[in-house]
């Protein structure tokens, strides 16, 4: 008889404002290997800035986007991650690797994370290599200036963000 194993929950927490086509190619790799991904968007207290889109609307964007997959939640959470993760049962933090300037930071974030709950392991993911130089501020910058970001985000965000910088 083989034994049952705990379904493998997977989170992936960032700002996402907004989510990107690299955020997205991150959780469709997540999603070959864990059971289920929440998807959590951070209240980013400790950032002085507001974002340019609210919490609520970051949630509804990653929810239309993943609207056809029923193993992704889409969440927001305040505060500690490990300790959303942990009340989750959620033990796999997933993140995206761009470049070597995203390693030092990311490599104290997981072991301090691992320190902080020990179940927590954190899985690095690279992105296809079209989207290892996006971030979502550049995307943000770049629509703000009135440039073409339609590569860069689904038509769905694209509308989004023609309507905030109102160019629609
Ligand atoms: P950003 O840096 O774009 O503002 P977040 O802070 O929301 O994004 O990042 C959440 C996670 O997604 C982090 O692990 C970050 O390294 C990763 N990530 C962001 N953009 C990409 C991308 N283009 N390819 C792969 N991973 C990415």
């Amino acid at each position: 008889m083989t034994e049952a194993r705990n379904p493998c929950i997977g989170i992936y927490p960032g700002s996402f404002d907004p989510m990107t086509r690299g955020h997205e190619d991150i959780c469709r790799r997540a999603l070959e290997f864990v059971d289920k991904l929440i998807i959590a968007v951070a209240h980013t207290r400790t950032q002085k800035k507001a974002g340019l889109f609210s919490i609520p609307e970051r949630v509804e964007m990653i929810r239309e986007l993943f609207s056809d997959e029923p193993r992704v939640e889409v969440d927001e959470f305040d505060g500690l991650l490990v300790q959303y993760a942990q009340k989750r049962d959620a033990t796999l933090i997933v993140r995206g690797l761009r470049a070597v300037s995203d390693f030092e930071y990311e490599f104290q974030m997981a072991l301090m994370n691992r320190e902080l709950w020990d179940r927590a392991e954190t899985v690095f993911l690279a992105p296809d290599a079209r989207y290892s130089f996006l971030s979502a501020s550049l995307v943000r910058e770049i629509a703000s200036l009135g440039g073409d970001v339609s590569e860069f985000v689904a038509p769905s965000v694209l509308e989004r963000l023609n309507r905030h910088y109102s160019r629609a």
